[in-house]
């Protein structure tokens, strides 16, 4: 038999239910391989045992015929995501002895499909940056390797540790989390598939918050029916989430039949610049080409208030951050820096605990909500987010779905990385932020590889809580594209 770390979800469900494999087997090549490329630095805290533990669970569960959705399939989850007595950091070192007493919505709803869960993973402090560069844990390594064959690049981010496990055969599937493209942006620089679903379509129950109007959970898996079957079980409704919507969760996976004649594909005019990467450019050239060839009809249209989506998002998701921090005051939760005083146990607390990004965007976040400044920033882009929103709305009265590119680049090298400024760094969500001010859902796959080998996804955005149409497109699109490339087997350390 293959490597079980090459299986997809549904091939490794298919295995399970023939008896072929069990779950402690899969679980542990899993777990085999978490070592072997441990110099990933993808997982912050691995749980090999009570993943063991749990593999073996799930085999009895199965032998007595009780069986969940996801029975026995090994998944890990973003390090923002609550896990009852799993340490849980936000990849912070102000919550890096954090044990929560209580379970995430969706990470609780995993387990009972029947899940194994192998570890916490590695993301953007507080989920802020793309590259994982800002957490506290250190930077993960993109298993893909530049054209020397050195893992030297970055896997994205926030959700990079998600992504680089799932390309790497760390896990078959993760969470992650986007508030202003954390899944999508390193799906596509790891060659994996992720979905962005609709705001209010997951509950954010026991995840460490960003920015409250835009944070949403999502699937990354190593294609799209494995994200269909990850969502399934990861949306719904939650009394605990006072935005989660109440719409029934239909099977996602009903949606993949393949034919997308006839379907309506918009393509933004506002998203192709003229200094856009020519691999990035191609790549997109591609997809529409295949969706053409599929049957689809492909429309041009135009979102003339993308060019304010960026500076928005980083008004209106700075703003929530330094509202939602303000509770890391070292009274609770958090490691604690002692004063001579309450203010100076604060100050010294948060000084200590947070990194230069996250303090960054407090400060940011604070001025443009003082009162001085409210209304020229914070109200102003509130009223351009609207304007944002009805763009979308307005082009979903002609077309199904949009096809654009998830980033503006393939994976940047660290070195690249470090010398940018934040703002230039900021830039590289430049195609992913208007559909999280939108709350739409957004899917990335991958679809070609660069001139230096390196995935590039394509991203198809939908209507509100039209997951259905951004799956059935993607499932096309993917047959279509036929991305079946890997990361070389990790080897070296
Ligand atoms: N890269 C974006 C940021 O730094 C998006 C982060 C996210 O979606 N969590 O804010």
């Amino acid at each position: 038999m293959e490597n079980l770390v090459d299986l997809h979800i549904h091939e490794a469900l298919d295995l399970l239910k023939k008896k072929e494999i069990s779950s402690v087997e899969l679980t542990q090549s899993h777990l085999n391989e978490m070592e072997k490329a441990a110099f990933l630095n993808a997982y912050i805290t691995p749980t090999p045992e009570s993943a063991l533990a749990q593999a073996a669970e799930s085999d009895r569960r199965r032998a007595a015929g009780i069986c969940g959705a996801l029975e026995g399939i090994p998944i890990a989850n973003k390090d923002l995501y609550c896990t009852k007595g799993i340490k849980t950091t936000a990849a912070s070192k102000i919550l890096s002895q954090f044990i929560p007493p209580y379970e995430s919505t969706v990470s609780e709803k995993l387990k009972h499909a029947g899940t194994v869960m192998l570890g916490k993973l590695n993301t953007d402090q507080f989920a802020m940056g793309g590259s994982t560069m800002t957490s506290w844990f250190g930077v993960t390594k993109n298993p893909w390797t530049d054209e020397t064959g050195a893992y030297s690049l970055v896997p994205g981010g926030s959700s990079g540790g998600s992504a680089a496990a799932v390309s790497a055969g760390l896990c078959m599937g993760a969470t992650g989390t986007d508030t202003g493209g954390s899944i999508r942006q390193p799906a596509s620089f790891c060659g994996v598939t992720g979905i962005k679903p609709t705001y209010g379509r997951c509950s954010r129950y026991g995840i460490v918050a960003f920015a409250s109007s835009l944070d949403q959970a999502g699937p990354m898996a190593r294609d799209v029916q494995d994200c269909a079957l990850l969502l399934n079980n990861m949306a719904g409704f939650d009394p605990k989430d006072s935005t989660v919507s109440e719409l029934p969760v239909p099977d996602f996976t009903a949606a993949l039949t393949g034919d997308i004649r006839g379907k309506k594909i918009g393509i933004p005019a506002e998203y192709r610049s003229d200094n856009l990467n020519a691999d990035v450019a191609a790549a997109w050239d591609k997809g529409i080409r295949l969706l053409k060839e599929a049957g689809a009809e492909i429309i041009d249209v135009s979102l003339p208030h993308t060019k304010y989506a960026l500076p928005v998002y980083y008004i209106v998701a700075c703003a929530e951050a330094s509202s939602n921090l303000s509770r890391y005051d070292g009274v609770r939760y958090t490691t604690r820096v002692n004063g001579n005083t309450l203010d100076e146990l604060y100050e010294n607390t948060r000084t200590d605990g947070f990194g230069a990004e996250v303090i960054r965007r407090i400060l940011l976040g604070t001025f443009v909500l003082s009162a001085g400044f409210y209304d020229a920033y914070y109200l102003r882009a509130q009223r351009v987010r609207r304007l944002i929103y009805n763009d979308f709305k307005q082009v979903f009265q002609t077309v199904d779905a949009l096809l654009a590119p998830a980033a503006p680049t393939p994976a940047l090298t660290y070195e690249a990385m470090k010398n940018m400024s934040p703002v230039d760094t900021y830039l590289g969500d430049v195609f992913t932020t208007p559909a999280s001010l939108a709350g739409l859902p957004a899917l990335s796959l991958p679809v070609t590889l660069s001139k230096t080998g390196l995935p590039i996804g394509l991203q198809i955005i939908g209507n509100h809580f039209d997951e259905n149409t951004v799956f059935h497109v993607a499932a096309a699109l993917e047959t279509a594209a036929n991305f079946n490339k890997r990361p070389h087997r990790v080897v070296k350390g």
